[in-house]
C-alpha cells in the first residue's frame, strides 16, 4: 500500500510517502535550533512551531512523492507516545487530510515507527530480529518476534541514553544537543581516562540505569575542578561515552545471544554514536550476528518510519477510529489497541 505519513511527537515536525518499504518522498523539519537556545524541549514552543511547519510539510511531501491522492491508500499518524500538545497537531492534520480525501486513518505508536525504520534500511531484514532502540526518551531492548509484534526485553529505569548525553554535555559545557557534540570531542579524548559505572540492574540483565553514571560524571568534575579548574573535558566524554557504549552494547549482544537472534538492528538518535556502532559492531561480527545500523537520517525522527508501520498495519486490515486520542504514553507492547480489524 501507499501510505501518507505525519510524524510530530517531539521536536520534529515530518511527512512522507511510501510504498510499503520504499520511501517516495520525506521531509523533516527540524526545530532543534529554537530549542538549543533554551538548552533542551520546550513543549509550548514545539507545538506551537508544528503548527506552523505542518502543512508545509505535508504539502512538500504529497508533491514530491509524485502520487496522487487516487492513489494513496490511508493516511498514518504518530498518536503515541509523546509531548500531547506536539502530538496533538499532527493527529488533527491527519484526521482532516483522511476526512477530505475519504482515506482510513491509521494510529502508529512512535517507537514501532522507530524500529521499522530498520525494515526501510534493510530490504531484506524480516522479523524474528532484536532491536537496540535508544533515542531522546528510550532506551530499550526488544524483541521483535514477528511484524507488529513485540516484546521489551530491557528499559531504562531513569534516564534514556539519549537524555544521559545530553545531560553529561551540558555539565561539561558542550551544547544541545548533547549526542554529536560528546561524540566529535570524544575522538580527541582518551576513553580509558575514567572508570565510570555502566548501571547494570541486578537480576535484570537487560536493563539500564544511566543516572548513576551522570551522577559519577558530576561527582568526577567537582573531584577534578574543585576550584573551577580546567577541566579534561575530550577525556570525560570519550570515558563516558565508552561507558554507555560497551554497557549497551554488551546487554544487545547478551540478549541476542540467549534469545537465538542471528540479527540485531540499532535505531534512534544515539544509534549515530560512533563508539556505540563500532562497539556493537565488534561485538556483533565476534558471535556471528548480523547487525544493522539504519542512516542517522532514518534514526532520527522522520515520517518514512511511520508510514513503513502504517503500511504494515494497513496491509493487515488494521486501520484506527477517526476519534482516537493522543496519548503522552502507551506501552510497545501494547500498540494493538491502536486498531480497529476491519
Ligand atoms: P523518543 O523517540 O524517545 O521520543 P527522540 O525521537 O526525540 O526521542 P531522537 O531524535 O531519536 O530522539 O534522538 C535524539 C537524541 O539522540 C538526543 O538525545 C541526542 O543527543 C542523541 N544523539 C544524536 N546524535 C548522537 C550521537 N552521535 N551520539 C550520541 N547521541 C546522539
Ligand atoms: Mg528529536
Ligand atoms: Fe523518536
Amino acid at each position: 500500500p501507499t501510505i501518507l505519513a505525519i510524524e510530530s511527537s517531539c521536536d520534529e515536525t515530518a511527512a512522507a510517502v511510501v510504498c510499503d518499504r520504499q520511501i517516495l518522498s520525506s521531509v523533516v523539519s527540524s526545530q532543534i535550533k529554537t530549542h538549543a537556545l533554551y538548552g533542551g524541549v520546550v513543549p509550548e514552543i514545539a507545538a506551537r512551531q508544528h503548527v506552523e511547519t505542518i502543512n508545509p510539510a505535508i504539502a512538500q511531501a504529497y508533491r514530491e512523492s509524485g502520487k496522487t491522492w487516487a492513489e494513496i491508500d490511508g493516511i498514518a499518524v504518530t498518536t503515541a507516545p509523546g509531548l500531547i500538545g506536539s502530538l496533538m497537531i499532527g493527529v488533527t492534520a491527519a484526521k482532516t487530510l483522511a476526512m477530505l480525501h475519504r482515506k482510513p486513518l491509521i494510529a502508529v505508536h512512535h517507537l514501532e515507527g522507530h524500529i521499522c525504520s530498520a525494515l526501510l534500511a534493510e530490504p531484506t531484514l524480516e522479523p524474528p530480529f532484536l532491536c537496540l532502540l535508544v533515542s531522546g526518551g528510550h532506551s530499550s531492548i526488544i524483541l521483535v518476534k514477528d511484524y507488529t509484534d513485540y516484546r521489551v526485553m530491557g528499559k531504562t529505569r531513569d534516564d534514556a541514553a539519549g537524555e544521559a548525553f545530553d545531560k553529561v554535555a551540558r555539565l561539561l559545557g558542550l551544547g544541545y544537543p548533547g549526542g554529536p557534540a560528546i561524540d566529535q570531542i570524544a575522538k580527541m579524548g582518551d576513553a580509558k581516562a575514567y572508570k565510570l559505572p555502566q548501571g547494570r540492574i541486578p537480576d535484570f540483565p537487560y536493563d539500564s540505569s544511566f543516572s548513576g553514571l551522570k551522577t559519577a560524571v558530576l561527582r568526577l568534575t567537582q573531584k577534578l575542578s574543585p576550584n573551577g579548574e580546567a577541566l579534561p573535558i575530550a577525556d570525560i566524554a570519550a570515558s563516558f561515552q565508552e561507558t554507555v557504549a560497551i554497557a549497551l552494547a554488551n546487554r544487545t549482544i547478551k540478549c541476542a545471544i540467549e534469545h537465538h537472534l542471528s540479527t540485531i538492528v540499532a535505531v534512534g538518535g544515539v544509534a549515530a554514536n560512533s563508539a556505540l556502532r563500532s562497539r556493537l559492531l565488534a561485538s556483533a561480527e565476534e558471535h556471528h550476528i548480523r547487525a544493522i545500523f539504519p542512516p542517522l537520517s532514518l534514526c532520527t525522527d522522520n515520517a518514512a518510519m511511520i508510514g513503513c508501520a502504517g503500511a504494515i498495519h494497513f496491509a493487515r486490515g488494521e486501520t484506527s477510529s477517526m476519534s482516537i486520542a493522543t496519548r503522552s504514553r502507551l506501552n510497545l507492547e501494547d500498540c494493538q489497541s491502536l486498531y480497529i480489524a476491519t
